[in-house]
């Protein structure tokens, strides 16, 4: 799907709405080859290659490869994260990808992007401006508001709803804009995840490692960090890290707008303190983050919910540690801060002994569930370990498992 700066972006067509396709140039893999039927380099490259067996994956990787290739993107692991193949193995398709690579990008994909979509539906809101949607929200509470439809998209295809009426956030620019405010960002609340992580580059190269590995291309150019918000998940990714972060929520109800730090807004599990008629406007995020470290585990590396995320971001002065926010997913029904395990570090030496302390401490913070994805105890035991492998991170000793070398 290209939008109006022109970039080819993959998605996930299975969860799209049709007002996501409003005003986007749609090309599906049908597209891909010329109108005289030439094939496209990557579909050559992928005959040569022997990229395809079964066959079942292969269009979700043309139109991935494809995009890729029109973009001049060449990290095709995180390119093809998001296509799952269980026949064929990577190797062939990411040989196919890299004999493309090189080849000019056809002239029909870039003519074809002129045509545009002109999505309207019967109960369904497409505000252009966030006062638009406060007014149309005060008279409709009952509707659902649709960011990137990640996880409205599933109420639909997997629990057969029909959630009308229906706003839909995504061309409202008040919302999707990202200000730097010197320092602190304000995030619009309908920022995707792939225009959050340009901005959190700069800021923390931990966090942005973590995004990338949030869902899949595919999902990154859809979800928004306030739909990641908004849902309440206790397996949220955004949550723990900009809690450490110690980012501030704005909520708005028709013209009146209400401030609360993030971990203030999840009560229970699937329980947040949100109002009728009231959505998510922005998050104000400090800038200044050289301490902070995110650690994603989850049984798959790429395109895979975590079992548990830790966000760690504690301040030395002197020797003694001044401060600390210690924030997890997948510990309790929400995301949650280690309140125990942050006063058992305040004002004590930094070194091993006193994260060993902390340890112990923790253990009164969370009780976690156990369920498909981790048992009760493996979560407790990776949590204390990801507080102990923060301290040896920050003393620049090598923590990240696919970095250690026997
Ligand atoms: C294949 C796949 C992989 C995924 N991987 C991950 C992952 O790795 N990590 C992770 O954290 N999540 C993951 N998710 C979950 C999902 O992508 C996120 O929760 C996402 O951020 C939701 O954002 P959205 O914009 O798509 O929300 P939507 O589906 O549009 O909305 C979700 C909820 O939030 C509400 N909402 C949205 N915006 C607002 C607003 N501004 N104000 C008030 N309410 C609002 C909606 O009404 C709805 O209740 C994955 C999902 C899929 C399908």
């Amino acid at each position: 799907m290209t939008g109006s700066d022109g970039v080819p972006r993959p998605m996930n067509a299975c969860i799209l709405f049709l007002p996501q396709l409003q005003g986007r140039a749609v090309r599906t893999v049908e597209g891909i080859s010329g109108p005289d039927g030439s094939l496209h380099p990557v579909q050559d490259a992928m005959i040569r290659k022997h990229g395809a067996q079964c066959g079942f994956c292969t269009p979700g990787f043309i139109t991935t490869m494809a995009a890729a290739h029109a973009n001049g993107e060449t990290d095709f692991d995180t390119a093809l994260a998001g296509n799952l193949c269980r026949c064929t193995g990577y190797a062939p398709i990411i040989r196919a990808a890299e004999m493309a690579a090189d080849t000019p990008v056809p002239q029909w994909m870039q003519e074809n992007i002129l045509s545009k979509v002109h999505a309207s539906s019967e109960g369904i809101f497409c505000p252009k401006s966030a006062d638009d949607l406060a007014q149309w929200y005060e008279r409709n509470p009952q509707a659902t508001l649709v960011a990137g439809g990640t996880d409205v998209g599933l109420w639909v295809t997997k629990h057969m709803r029909s959630p009308t009426p229906i706003a839909f956030l995504g061309q409202v620019p008040d919302l999707r804009h990202i200000e730097d405010h010197g320092d602190h960002l304000r995030i619009g609340a309908a920022a995707t995840i792939t225009e959050l992580m340009q901005a959190i580059e700069p800021i923390s190269t931990s966090f942005y490692k973590m995004l990338a590995r949030y869902g899949s291309p595919q999902v990154r150019n859809a979800a928004t960090i306030g739909g990641n918000i908004a849902n309440g998940s206790p397996i949220g990714d955004g949550p723990p890290a900009l809690i450490a972060m110690g980012a501030t929520l704005i909520l708005r109800q028709g013209s009146e707008r209400r401030r609360m730090p993030l971990e203030d807004f999840f009560i229970a599990y699937q329980k947040q303190d949100r109002l009728p008629s009231e959505f998510l406007e922005a998050i104000e995020l400090p800038k200044k983050q050289p301490y902070l470290r995110c650690y994603k585990l989850s049984k798959r590396f790429d395109q895979d919910i975590s079992a548990v995320c830790g966000c760690l971001n504690i301040s030395i002065k002197g020797g003694i540690i001044t401060h600390a926010r210690i924030a997890f997913g997948g510990m309790a029904g929400t995301p949650k801060r280690a309140q125990t395990a942050e006063a058992a570090l305040i004002g004590q030496l930094w070194n091993s002994e006193t994260f060993t302390k902390a340890q112990e401490a923790m253990s009164k913070d969370f009780t976690p569930l156990s369920d498909m994805r981790a048992s009760a105890s493996y979560r407790v035991q990776a949590a204390e370990n990801m507080l102990m492998r923060y301290y040896h991170d920050i003393e620049h000793e090598p923590v990240d498992i696919r970095g250690i070398r026997a």
